[in-house]
């Protein structure tokens, strides 16, 4: 018999059996050979708690290597969660880019990948690929909802959100937004994706299935009220799924933010860059948010940036250089509850 792509086996293997009751702390197996260990692999954290009937969501961090949020708060999860107060499963990845969280880099050391770009992924490629791949074809059919914990990295700072996309089936649309609020953010951030290819959102959504992520401080740290931010919302979403019988931490009322056409504005030209204005400032168009000076030109005025609309600075460029072509900032304008 020909086997077609969706029947052939993962190069991934794991004794982590998804379909079993009890607790589960175990890794994915990725072969890798290389130079310094022939028959080598890479063993991945997974963990699966399953109790019984119910609904099964995944949870994800470390998909960006600098980005500490999701790895804290799913680490900690995993030490805490009592299966006795569990109904259905749990399944629990806390570094997704584990080669990228071994380096603290965005992208993984090994081949470069992003994995937030990779998905559906290649059973025969790279490890970035097989990863994504394993997830699409052996973990997404099992799960209801999955929630993926960002942050901005080394190079962004974002005002902690968490965030979903508009979707074309209202129903879908519906659960979507009643999870962004159980999860309980601040502030959530409805996108219109400009690329969504390649994205685990796109991969999760396409299936019909709950998608949040959520985009948490950055600087490539984590701070304590962004854990706390990411630890509540997860918590509480497995609540809300009706996994976990606990009462929700209900961190809070969500205010919901949009990015309108425009929003987005990017460095034109590369220097040390001065910010005018945080993440979470009211700003108006017109007003100067970042300057762009030249090492190089002590006497010439800097490069001014001003706001391109009305809105809320919901992230800027932290690092102290910036290149053309770099995402300077976003502002967000609040809507009402979608
Ligand atoms: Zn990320």
């Amino acid at each position: 018999m020909i086997e077609t792509s969706m029947e052939l086996r993962s190069k991934i293997s794991t004794d982590a059996d998804l379909h079993s009751d009890g607790v589960q702390h175990r890794y994915l197996t990725i072969p890798h050979s290389r130079n310094d260990s022939a028959w080598g692999s890479i063993l991945m954290p997974i963990s699966v708690f399953k109790n019984g009937e119910g609904p099964t969501v995944l949870l994800t961090g470390g998909s960006h290597g600098d980005e500490y949020e999701g790895p804290i708060a799913l680490m900690n999860l995993v030490r805490s969660l009592d299966i006795r107060k569990v109904s259905g499963r749990v399944i629990v990845i806390p570094a997704l880019n584990y080669p990228a969280i071994k380096t603290g880099t965005r992208l993984s050391p090994i081949d470069g990948g992003n994995m937030n770009r990779t998905f559906p992924g290649n059973r025969n490629g790279t490890v970035t690929e097989m990863i994504a791949d394993y997830v699409q074809r052996f973990v997404l059919p099992l799960c209801d909802a999955v929630v993926d914990i960002h942050a901005g990295g080394k190079m962004m700072s974002f005002l902690p959100c968490s965030v979903i996309h508009k979707l074309p089936d209202e129903e879908q649309m519906a659960r979507t937004v009643a999870a962004a609020k159980a999860f309980g953010a601040p502030n959530c951030l409805v996108l219109e994706e400009l690329d969504a290819v390649g994205m685990l959102d796109t991969a999760v959504e396409e299936l019909g299935k709950v998608f949040v992520s959520t985009e948490l401080g950055g600087g490539g740290t984590a701070s304590v009220e962004t854990i706390r931010i990411a630890a509540g919302g997860v918590h509480d979403c497995l609540v809300h799924f009706g996994v976990l019988a606990e009462e929700p931490r209900g961190s809070g009322q969500t205010r919901f933010l949009e990015t309108p056409k425009g929003s987005f504005v990017i460095a034109d030209r590369s220097g040390i860059l001065e910010a005018a204005v945080e993440p979470g400032q009211t700003v108006e168009a017109g007003m100067p948010i970042a300057y762009i000076h030249d090492i190089d030109n002590p006497v010439a005025e800097p490069a001014v940036y001003l706001a391109p609309l009305d809105g809320i600075l919901v992230h800027r460029h932290v690092a102290g250089l910036i290149a053309r072509g770099d995402c300077l900032s976003v502002i967000a304008r609040e809507i009402p509850s979608p």
